[in-house]
């Protein structure tokens, strides 16, 4: 059984809780989100942080729910996710921040040209939000959205992307701030999805997002926030023995995404 959800929810979403237009043709938003955004801070938020783990499918959460519990004390919402096919990084990611299929934004296989649809990035520019993307050089997500008119932080790896993301954080510049992490995806085609690295990786990735929503709570208390972490797509075993992904398959199709909300604590 596949979640309900579609990837494609994500873009309609966070405009909705920033109160600006998605992108131009992004499909439908998930419920809840806005209106607990709206509930919680009687108007849109003022900031975002995005998260995005590689990798992370939703049978790890609930094969290791206890070991998610620095994600979920800091967040509200737990979403059930089904990504697009084939599930594969530039694929989902394309869906995740443009809000369409694949056949729409064109990356269908795992190739990273720079996407031309319409994304969130130039929604988010064109609302005037002042926006970085944060991830590892040459990664999927330092590419597919190259062009925008937004700031990008290319790193050498997941520990200095998330020491990017926080300093941008503390700076308090940028409105919209997505963070990218690759290590649990890059162990686990190495090994196997719960090898001792690669739950070694996993751990990284629940840290460094309780690290950065923990940042944002102290850094922007005088901004009503969100948090958010997302991943692209599941993983499997595959019959080499490996860990893989790109099936359509429950194992790489449902993921899980977290939101938190942080009204603001001073004018
Ligand atoms: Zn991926």
């Amino acid at each position: 059984m596949f979640n309900s959800i579609s990837m494609t929810y994500l873009s309609a979403t966070i405009s909705e809780c920033l109160g600006i237009k998605p992108p131009m043709e992004a499909e439908k938003s998930a419920p809840m989100v806005a209106e607990r955004v709206q509930a919680k801070c009687h108007k849109p938020v003022d900031r975002v942080l995005i998260y995005n783990p590689d990798a992370l499918g939703m049978w790890m959460f609930q094969k290791y729910t206890s070991e998610f519990a620095p994600v979920m004390e800091r967040t509200e919402l737990e979403l059930p996710v089904a990504t697009v096919m084939p599930s594969v990084t530039p694929v989902c990611f394309g869906t995740m921040y443009t809000g369409v299929l694949p056949g729409v934004h064109g990356i269908k296989s795992y190739t990273k040209p720079v996407i031309k649809t319409d994304s969130l990035f130039d929604a988010l520019a064109r609302a005037g939000k002042k926006t970085a993307i944060v991830a590892v050089e040459d990664s999927s997500m330092a590419i597919i959205f190259s062009g925008r008119d937004i700031d990008y932080f290319f790193t050498k790896d997941d520990k200095a992307a998330e020491e990017t993301a926080t300093e941008l954080i503390r700076d308090g510049e940028y409105e919209v701030i997505i963070c990218y992490n690759q290590e649990f995806d890059d162990v686990m085609h190495e090994s196997t999805p719960e090898s001792e690295i690669s739950l070694a990786a996993m751990h990284h990735h629940i840290d460094a997002f309780a690290r950065l929503s923990d940042t944002v709570k102290e850094s922007w208390k005088q901004y009503d926030s969100l948090v958010v972490c997302a991943t692209d797509h599941g993983t499997h075993v595959d019959e080499t023995g490996y860990g893989n992904h790109g099936d359509y398959i429950e194992e790489d199709i449902n993921v899980i995404h977290y939101y938190g909300i942080y009204p603001k604590t001073e004018l």
